[in-house]
């Protein structure tokens, strides 16, 4: 048992140790060097190691492990990719028995046969596999139990919300290990998602497990996402808990907001903006913009503090849940237009208008690699408006949610309408989602918010 190998990575060093090969004297001596190179050099060394025939951990068509899990053999580019720190692993990259149910949990072993990982297994997407675990563990109700305790502790100790006020991301699929579960709370209330079969076969369960730890008054699934088509899964939303909880009040720092958890945008609100949006209240002063303001979150924090706020947005229906969240908080200073921010950047920039605080927070421009360039110029052209039209020491709250454009192109972006507008920008943070929405390290595509606050000189 103690010799069992726990990685690939530690399959291969005992393996070279069994051997008494010179591979293991390098691996022992490793320097800090080596073990910054990249994963192609784990490729080298298992080349160069002796050959012998592979441990039998597992083979294709078989089930295997002392939990009978089905074995799913991945190739060495994913083997490495997984050393890189993704969890996910595309179907070119698999080989999978014969008849293997979309939505189990399978034992991933690379092409020797060496255990890799436990994994969620897609039938429908190309995204193969979604890594659970990179330790021999058992998957059952009480390694999900402990995942998602694990989230909740991370949200009890960066922001303690005792009375349950406030709303926030609990478990942030992925980013939590938890590949395909999104949970968001409301108060008192919860609101999932479950976007892969795997996660969507275990919905009953996951329901359980939450109302064990957290007792909401009640859990809705919005399921009724357009990624869940990549998964065969259909559309659906409604109540798998509790009684219909109808529009859910919570405060945002000092602000009341409103969710309708089954009628409104995304599972309610755009939470991963909420850090942001408190901040960006500090800044705020004299006359205050809010382009794409939905439902007036961004102007509710900016009336604070600024004299007056022109909330911003093309949907009327936004405007009227703008106004209604105005009012909710006692608030006379703000103003709700429906406009296309575009034109309304572009007259007034015209017409010489000044601001002291601008919020920028667009929807995704870039959806695709395709529309990068298209997506650029879109919010260069906003910038500028915006960098024209801030008032000396004015300050710029400028976002971006799209994955495709990293924090260079969108800096390299902000530079340049800065630039074009003849300003010198100060950055007095470069944010990104809140803390409820952590980040892998290895997984870039669980970073893509994000929101630089600049001060123009
Ligand atoms: N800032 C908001 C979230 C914005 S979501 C918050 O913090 O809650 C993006 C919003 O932009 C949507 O409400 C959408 O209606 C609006 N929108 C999209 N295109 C627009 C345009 N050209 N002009 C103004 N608003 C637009």
């Amino acid at each position: 048992m103690s010799d069992q190998p726990k990685s690939p990575k530690d399959a291969r060093r005992l393996e070279r140790v069994k051997q008494g090969s010179r591979a293991a004297r390098d691996v022992g001596q490793a320097s800090p060097a080596a073990r910054g190179r990249p994963a192609g050099s784990f490729g080298q060394m298992a080349k160069s190691a002796p050959r012998r025939p592979p441990p039998v951990l597992g083979s294709i068509g078989e089930s295997t492990g002392a939990s009978g899990e089905p074995t799913v053999v991945v190739s060495r580019r994913a083997v490495e990719r997984l050393d890189l720190g993704h969890v996910w692993i595309y179907r070119s990259d698999i080989a999978a028995p014969a008849g293997l149910e979309g939505g189990e949990v399978v034992r991933l072993a690379d092409e020797r046969g060496w255990f890799v990982g436990k994994a969620f297994y897609g039938a429908q997407s190309q995204i193969a596999v979604r890594l659970l675990t990179r330790e021999d563990e058992t998957v059952d109700d009480a390694f999900f139990a402990r995942r998602l305790a694990q989230a909740k502790s991370l949200r009890d100790a960066v922001s303690p919300d005792p009375e349950r006020r406030r709303a926030g991301r609990l478990v942030h699929g992925e980013a939590d290990l938890l590949p395909g579960l999104i949970v968001d709370r409301y108060a008192d209330y919860l609101s999932i998602q479950t976007l892969t079969e795997a996660t969507d076969a275990r919905r009953d369960l996951f329901a359980d497990l939450l109302q064990d730890l957290l007792q909401p008054r009640a859990i809705v699934e919005r399921n009724d996402v357009r990624v869940r088509a990549h998964e065969g899964l259909p559309q659906r939303k409604g109540v798998l808990r509790g009684e219909a909880p109808g529009p859910v009040e919570f405060l945002e720092g000092e602000v009341r907001l409103v969710a309708d958890l089954l009628e409104g945008q995304k599972t309610g609100a755009f939470l991963d903006q909420a850090e942001n949006r408190v901040e960006a209240g500090r800044y705020a002063r004299g006359r205050a913009l809010d382009c794409f303001t939905y439902g007036g979150a961004f102007a509710l924090q900016l009336a604070r503090h600024a004299e007056t706020v022109t909330a911003v947005d093309i949907s009327e229906q936004a405007a009227a849940q703008g106004r209604a969240a105005a009012a909710r908080n006692g608030k006379t200073n703000l103003e709700f237009k429906v406009a296309n921010a575009f034109d309304l950047l572009s007259d007034e920039a015209e017409k010489g208008e000044r601001y002291d605080t601008i919020v920028l927070d667009p929807p995704a421009f870039a959806k695709s690699k395709a529309s990068l360039d298209a997506a650029l110029r879109g919010y260069k052209e906003i910038n500028l408006r915006a960098f024209l039209m801030l008032s000396r020491g004015g300050v710029l709250i400028t976002c971006s949610c799209s994955f495709h454009i990293d924090d260079q192109q969108f800096e390299s972006m902000v530079l340049a309408a800065a630039t074009d507008a003849k300003r010198n920008v100060q950055v007095i943070e470069r944010r990104g989602a809140g803390r409820d929405h952590p980040t892998l390290l290895g997984v870039p595509e669980t970073r893509y918010l994000k929101c630089l606050i600049l001060r123009v000189l």
